[in-house]
């Protein structure tokens, strides 16, 4: 039997209540004299900062340990991480780590099964135990002790007071309270939740269906790249969300700068022949998938089956042959090593290059049934 479960009067009062106070307090700043341009950027300041010291601290350096941090960046990212008003470090984690390992179960703190407005924020309207089993190895970090004790005073005084403060420094503490405060709470607060409803329900899954989580631009472009969520579920300590260059995701890009200026290291990165693999699985799972509703008669499906998975496997074959090749042309390149050897290398590279993109457009072909029906 479920354990009955105590609502948490705070967490509701300030969930629902922070947005009629952001609303009400910008009709108020507008009814004056309007906020001094320097408070929108302040807004839009704090807005980043905050949002990537969750993404890119709370998410994925602290839950996810997908990289290592200088004290001076842990913390910066736990002090504006509690600026967003969503827990200490350590609860966050904590519940975060029994997302993934629960994920879609009754376990799952937001499980999605329990409808979009339970995995946004309904979960949150309840009292929970702190489950501090599955954080022993952050409890150990004297910085995230300090943040999870003092949690309360350090989200007023960055979350609220040090807006008010610099605001009133151009004379317009009020507009930094409403707009650099309550209303970049409020939006932070959803645009977190999103990922654990929207990127939940909306959006492709290149490269799993065994849980719910979906890979969505859209839900990236409000989540400084979380939303590529189904790639983040199937390689959770991976540093990046949008692995691929074209996707947007800042934290990202953030990490990898900071990683530049020796702030940060250890990145941790999934190898891309894994990921390929993971996406090549997926495309035949999802392509049998269509092709077992056509009701084929067995001999023939049994044929088509194996045909399929024997392109895949010669596709795979390629991709990791063009990859050794690649890394290898590339690592010999850096140690500048001699001319003939390097030649030799080069066009090994390309053949292979060359090789599976003829097996990728076998694939393909595959794929769109033109191979695998001649039976
Ligand atoms: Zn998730
Ligand atoms: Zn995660």
């Amino acid at each position: 039997m479920q354990p009955k479960k105590n609502l948490d009067l705070v967490n509701v009062l300030f969930l629902v209540g922070s947005p009629f106070v952001a609303v009400s307090g910008v009709y108020l700043l507008f009814h004056l004299n309007g906020p001094a341009w320097q408070s929108w950027i302040l807004f839009a300041v704090m807005m980043v900062v905050t949002g990537l010291s969750v993404t890119g601290g709370y998410h994925r350096l602290f839950s996810h340990r997908s990289f290592k941090a200088n004290p001076f960046v842990r913390l910066f990212f736990l002090l504006f991480g509690a600026a967003a008003f969503e827990n200490s470090a350590l609860k966050w984690s904590a519940d975060h780590r029994l997302h993934h390992r629960y994920v879609d179960t009754d376990q799952d703190p937001y499980n999605i099964k329990k409808g979009f407005f339970w995995a946004h924020m309904g979960w949150i309207f309840y009292r929970t135990e702190k489950n501090l089993s599955v954080v022993t190895d952050l409890s150990s970090d004297p910085l995230v002790r300090f943040q999870d004790h003092y949690y309360l005073p350090l989200s007023i005084a960055f979350g609220f007071l040090l807006p008010t403060a610099i605001a009133a420094l151009w004379g317009d503490a009020l507009g930094g309270l409403i707009l650099a405060g309550w209303v970049r709470i409020v939006l932070n607060h959803h645009f977190t939740f999103f990922i654990n409803s929207l990127a939940h329900t909306l959006g492709s899954q290149p490269y799993s269906d065994r849980n719910s989580s979906r890979d969505s631009f859209i839900c990236a472009l409000v989540s400084y790249g979380e939303g590529y969520h189904n790639f983040h579920h199937s390689f959770q300590s991976d540093y990046r969300n949008g692995v691929r260059f074209w996707q947007f995701d800042p934290t990202k890009w953030v990490i990898t700068f900071l990683s530049w200026i020796g702030l940060v290291w250890d990145l941790r990165v999934t190898p891309r022949a894994k990921l390929m693999k993971a996406r090549f699985e997926m495309q035949e799972k999802r392509f049998l998938s269509k092709l077992s509703q056509s009701k084929w008669e067995m001999p023939k499906w049994k044929l088509v089956e194996e045909r399929v998975q024997k392109f895949r496997s010669e596709l795979e074959e390629a991709y990791l042959k063009f990859e050794k090749a690649r890394s290898d042309y590339h690592a010999f390149k850096k140690k500048g090593s001699y001319h003939l050897k390097l030649e030799e290398i080069k066009s090994e590279y390309r053949a292979s290059k060359e090789e599976f993109k003829l097996a990728l457009l076998q694939w393909k072909r595959a794929l769109s049934q033109e191979l695998v029906l001649v039976v």
